[in-house]
């Protein structure tokens, strides 16, 4: 794997950045930006809901066909199931021959609802983590790393540009890593599908429920199947997994052993080859795009989650004393 820490801002000093959007992505690489010494305007719709956020911030907020006018490196930071919608009305009837459309998320343009002309650069800086969290840890060796890929090379220059751009939101030193739109599109998909956040979410929960019904009391439930579960990942993302399986005690290795791969069963690993041809083949994209269109409203989008299952949860985090995380 290629790591690179360093690089020059050259590329992108005395250039206008547009950012389009100002949520969890689009407020944190502005502000890092702003830090690093370059102003960006904001692009946003007139009617929307984050304009006042980035004025309070102290940025200049305009329409994202005059943010796409006035810069030279535009930085799609809206959702992405609306990149095909924006990239069409509000940038593409606005750009100019060399300006650089950048991603941090390589769906929509791997999907192909974001179809870029042939004289513009197409990078993706797509960081590893929340904007919380790359805000918090700008410039930090330890902190937020990013995937860098070229899409499209007009300029000959575009790699530079992506690791400028990788510098001034903040990701290195921590690190860039190169990759592909392919890779990065398909690969974030299926993982927080798969594993991050669909599957460890229906894991937890199918846990605490087991033993919900086999008679334990939803809060013991929980603190035994979800609690302490960050302290697992923790040695998991230090000591690697067979570190972890080292660490935990002899009779919790054992039985993960015998265990493990009863529960995720072949029958889950056909499952997930079935949920890779989903995301691999744009159907979860393009129904992605259908059901976004359809509502912003998120708790409509999300998982349920069972009642016993959150009734635990809610004890264990009130009684000791843990916030649920922000999900920003
Ligand atoms: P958010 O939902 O947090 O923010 C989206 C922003 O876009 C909001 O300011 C929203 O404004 C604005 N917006 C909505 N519609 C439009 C429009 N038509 N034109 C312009 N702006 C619009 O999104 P994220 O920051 O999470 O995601 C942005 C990108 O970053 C995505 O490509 C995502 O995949 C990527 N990414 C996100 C990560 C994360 O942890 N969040 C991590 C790495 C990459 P309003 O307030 O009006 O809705
Ligand atoms: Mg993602």
């Amino acid at each position: 794997m290629r790591v690179i820490r360093t690089a020059s801002l050259k590329p992108i000093t005395k250039k206008t950045i547009a950012v389009i959007g100002y949520g969890s992505q689009g407020r944190a690489q502005a502000l890092n930006l702003r830090d690093a010494g370059i102003d960006p305007i904001i692009g946003l719709p007139s009617r929307s809901r984050s304009r006042r956020r980035a004025k309070t911030d102290g940025f200049t907020v305009t329409t994202t066909p005059r943010a796409t006018r006035d810069a030279d490196i535009i930085l799609l930071l809206a959702p992405d199931h609306v990149h095909g919608v924006v990239f069409t009305s509000d940038i593409e009837p606005y750009l100019r021959d060399g300006q650089a459309i950048v991603v941090a998320h390589a769906a929509s343009v791997h999907f192909e609802t974001v179809t870029p002309p042939d004289n513009v650069d197409v990078i993706m800086v797509a960081p590893l983590g929340p904007g919380k969290r790359l805000r918090e840890l700008r410039g930090e060796r330890d902190g937020v790393s990013c995937f860098v890929a070229v899409h499209h090379d007009h300029s000959g220059d575009a790699m530079p540009l992506a690791l400028a751009l990788a510098k001034g939101i903040g990701c290195l030193p921590a690190g860039a890593i190169p990759t592909t739109f392919a890779h990065e599109a398909v690969g974030d998909l299926f993982g927080e599908q798969a594993v991050l956040c669909g599957g460890l979410g229906a894991l937890l929960e199918a846990g605490v429920m087991t033993l919900i019904k086999h008679g334990f009391p939803p809060h013991a439930a929980y603190l035994e199947c979800v609690y302490q579960l960050d302290l697992i990942i923790d040695l998991v993302k230090s000591e690697g997994l067979a570190g972890m399986y080292e660490n935990i005690s002899p009779t919790a290795a054992f039985g993960a052993r015998r265990t493990g791969k009863r529960v995720i069963s072949p029958a889950v690993r056909n499952a997930m080859d079935d949920v890779f041809a989903d995301v691999d083949s744009g159907r979860f994209f393009r129904s992605w795009v259908r059901a976004g269109a359809q509502t912003t409203d998120r708790k409509q989008l999300a998982p349920t989650v069972a009642r016993e299952f959150a009734r635990g949860e809610r004890d264990v985090l009130q009684q000791l004393g843990e916030e649920p995380a922000s999900s920003d």
